[in-house]
């Protein structure tokens, strides 16, 4: 069998959000997908060990966000590199409650989907959610992110707790007549996420955590962390 295979089938980059009384959250999906026409029906593969999973249990409702190609990295690593348990992630989000009581994403949604849960299937580690459509709207004109995009021009990483996460083969030891890397770094030289893909660029800086424009990735604080993902400083590597 060759596994890659599973990687030509295509997919989107969405927001799953539900409720529990009166908590919101919400994370990444690449899994979701029109069932049938009549009624307008649709399918989300949710991991169990996700808090969104637990909240549409319960309630049996969830709503789902198109995200739209601009969207920043910081905003896809709040919902798809942390723990809704960790951090409320409503909180500095642009969202508006649905008729169903789901919190519907606005900010880089193109169009959202509410649903109400009919049926689910169990599925090993994640649980198929078939919710029937009671409400959808498009926002924008804007285009649709697709999963090949987020991982080909935005530079992103799957999380294990993804449906189509592949685990990695370790890379191979370099031979040894390999020449040594030259320790020479530039000041400029952009580091990039091992864990969410999130490009630390110091022509940007990271402004929103106070590191001002200019600032080589070096003379980052020690406690400074991934604002995608809040992976330590050590997660990163150099962009050749
Ligand atoms: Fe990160």
């Amino acid at each position: 069998m060759n596994p890659k295979a599973l990687y030509k089938i295509g997919y989107g980059v969405y927001i799953v959000s539900s409720r529990k009384g009166a908590l919101l959250n919400g994370q990444i999906a690449n899994t979701v997908f029109q069932v049938t026409a009549e009624p307008p029906t649709i399918a989300v593969s949710i991991n169990k060990k996700n808090l969104t999973w637990q909240y549409i249990k319960e309630s049996r409702v969830f709503a789902v966000s198109m995200l739209c190609e601009a969207t920043p990295m910081t905003f896809i690593g709040l919902f798809g590199f942390k723990s809704g348990r960790d951090v409320n992630k409503f909180e500095s989000v642009n969202y508006r409650s649905g008729e169903t009581g789901a919190p519907i994403v606005l900010d880089h949604a193109v169009a959202f989907l509410e649903a109400k849960v009919q049926q689910e299937m169990n599925v090993g580690t994640h649980t198929i959610f078939v919710g029937e459509v009671v409400n959808a709207d498009v926002l924008t004109e804007d285009t649709c992110m697709s999963y090949d995009y987020y991982h080909q021009i935005k530079g992103g990483k799957t999380p294990k707790t993804a449906a189509t996460f592949v685990a990695e083969k370790s890379a191979a030891p370099p031979a040894a007549e390999a020449k040594p890397e030259p320790e020479v770094k530039t000041a400029m030289a952009k580091f990039q996420c091992k864990i969410c893909g999130y490009i630390y660029d110091p022509a940007q800086g990271d402004p929103d955590s106070g590191i001002a424009p200019g600032t080589p990735f070096s003379a980052l604080p020690d406690g400074w962390t991934c604002p995608a993902c809040g992976a330590a400083k050590s997660e990163f590597e150099e962009m050749k």
